[in-house]
Formats: C-alpha cells, structure tokens, sequence
C-alpha cells in the first residue's frame, strides 16, 4: 500500500510504500465523524501475450479525486505526483497478473488468470485530533489494490427507487463528487432492492419527473428509437446528482467518434420515457458503466411494482453495449494501442 501524509504547516510528505497493514489514526480524525473522505476506484490490466501492463486514463482519475477533495475540504494532490505514485505501485504489484510467458515458464498460472486485473482503490482522508468542526488541517493519502479475477457481468435486474421515500444526490448537493458521503446511505436502499430480487437500485430523482440519474454506484445508459433516429440517451452532469464517470465519458466520445448511426444525447429524462419506449417496443438496450461493473447490460427494470423488459438481442448483451465493451477492452487491455491507455513498467 502506499500512503502520504499532510499537514496545512508542511503540506505533502514523502509518499511511502509499505506491506499492507492496519493505519493508525486519532480516534477524532475528522473523516470518523464529518466524512471528510473521498476515493477513486481503477484498474490495471495485463496483456496475455504480451505481458504489457496498462491502467486507463488515470490522469482523469487525478483531476476527479480533487473535485472530490475540495468539496469535502481536503487538501489536493498534484495530479502528475498521482500518476507518477501509481505507476509506481502498480509496477510492484503487477506481478500478481499472469500472462502468457509466465505461463510458459511456471505452471504456478494458467490460462484461466487470463484478464485478472488489480483493482485499485486511492482515498484521502481528514485526520487530526480535534472534533472541531472545521477544515482539516492533517489529511492522509493512501493507495491500496487488490488482485480480482475478470468477471462478466451478467444481465441485471435494477429496481427503480421510489424518490418521494430517498434519493442518491440532489441539486448543488454533492451526488457529483465521489465522496464517501455518497455511499453508506444508499446501501439501505440497495439491501431493500437484493430482498426484493434486484441487483441495483435505479436511482431516480423528483417525485413528479422521476428523473433517472445513475444505477448503483454506475452511470446508466439507454438505446432507443425516436422517430428515424437511433439515440444513445444518458442523464446530463449539469443536474448535479450524476457523478462524471470516466467510463461514461470514455463511451459518449467512442460513440460519438465511431457510431454515426447513434444519436449520443446528454439529458434528462424520466422514467416515464422508458415505460413508454418499452411499450411501443422502441427501446433497444439499457446499461451500466463504470470501472467496477465495466459495461453491464440490463434485462429488466422494476417500477412501481411493474417489470419492464429490456431486449438483449445479442442474448447477454445490447448491440451496442457489446461493442462499446469490446472497444474499451482492448484499450484497457492493450490489444491496440490507444492514448487512453497508459503503460506501467
Ligand atoms: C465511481 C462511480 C461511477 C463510475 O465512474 P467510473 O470513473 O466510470 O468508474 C458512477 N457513478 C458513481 C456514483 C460512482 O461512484
């Protein structure tokens, strides 16, 4: 793991890595009891037969983690020291990933490790020892990561919030930042979901327009037809309840980039607009984005005691989530070389 520590007189220490242990903090730390916490969640990825490691745009990832920061009053982290520290952990750690020639020359692999990934989780986090409630003036940076096997999501169940009783985010709240603020309340609502035999919980937001914002802790995207135009249509950043995932960002520019056919549309739209998209058999596919559910496909979405059913022509998977999934996976993973894509060594 690595860790950093600061303090408002000397700012940022020396970064340090060490074995993964317990951290030892004040019993007031600020982040124990006003949340002045804030996280990124990443990948890296190694390529089977080359060996070669990559993350993904983790220089996005830096700029977010200070919108964060700052918004829970925290101190920043200079966005080319987090990459650099990155690299350098992930060099380490990258020997947990196996590809083809370690293969080849021990049998402690095989070929099932293929597309193993190390997620990797950096926050920060208000220290000190005073229960004043007041701008930090000691914060702790920490990384640490974790080898996962690949997995492929299967086809998921969101059951549509009901905004009159809770809501994720709201207008000028901070829905925006990932925050940890965010995401111990919105596990409630997402154990009421599981019980009802859901997977994630369709955030949607007014009780009147029953915006859909994001589902779990993933942006959310649907394909339907309007008129002669095939759109892609996801919630706008400008409401203020969407957090600006990169994986969203990455999908809006290869679809605008690669997808003539699609209509790439930011805006907001209730979940009416769904229903009736459904009914009138015009609504192709719905999805997840993010970097811990990568691209997920949606068979079904419950409202209001109703299930709608979302195509999945490809049997697990929308057309076009399939292709989007495809395109980022062999920039995530190297099979082309991309500039999205940032090699470790
Ligand atoms: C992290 C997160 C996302 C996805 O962001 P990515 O950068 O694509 O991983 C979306 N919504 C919420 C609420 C999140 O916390």
């Amino acid at each position: 793991m690595l860790t950093c520590e600061w303090n408002s007189q000397e700012g940022w220490g020396q970064p340090k890595i060490t074995p993964y242990q317990p951290l030892s903090l004040d019993p007031c730390s600020s982040a124990l009891h006003y949340a002045t916490e804030c996280f990124e969640g990443m990948k890296a990825y190694r390529n089977w037969s080359t060996g070669e490691v990559r993350i993904f745009r983790p220089e996005l990832n830096a700029v977010r983690l200070n919108k964060s920061a700052a918004r829970v009053s925290l101190p920043s982290f200079d966005e080319q020291e987090f990459v650099k520290v990155l690299q350098v952990l992930v060099g380490l750690e990258k020997r947990w990933l196996a590809c083809k020639q370690d293969l080849e020359a021990t049998s402690a692999s095989t070929q099932e490790d293929e597309g193993d990934f190390i997620y990797i989780r950096p926050f920060l986090i208000g220290t000190g020892n005073t229960l004043g409630l007041s701008k930090p003036v000691e914060a702790l940076f920490v990384i640490v990561t974790s080898r996962m096997a690949r997995y492929n999501a299967q086809p998921l169940k969101l059951l549509a919030s009901s905004p009159a009783e809770m809501v994720r985010a709201w207008p000028a709240g901070f829905g925006n930042s990932k925050v940890g603020a965010n995401y111990g309340p919105s596990i409630q609502w997402q154990g009421y979901a599981a019980q009802q035999g859901y997977d994630q919980v369709l955030w949607l937001f007014d009780e009147d327009k029953k915006f859909v914002t994001e589902a779990g802790g993933a942006n959310f995207f649907v394909v339907w037809r309007a008129g002669d135009k095939l759109e892609l249509v996801t919630a706008p950043m400008s409401s203020g309840t969407v957090l600006e995932g990169i994986t969203r960002r990455s999908i809006l520019e290869l679809a605008r980039d690669r997808m003539p056919e699609l209509t790439v549309i930011e805006r907001e739209f209730g979940v009416q607009e769904i229903i009736e998209a459904a009914r009138e058999s015009r609504l192709l596919e719905a999805f997840l984005c993010g970097t811990a559910y990568f691209v997920a496909p949606v068979k079904t979405i419950g409202v209001d005691g109703q299930d709608i059913s979302v195509p999945l022509q490809f049997g697990k998977s929308g057309e076009y989530a399939a292709k989007i999934k495809q395109w980022l996976m062999e920039i995530m993973y190297g099979d082309c070389d991309h500039e999205w894509g940032i090699r470790v060594y």
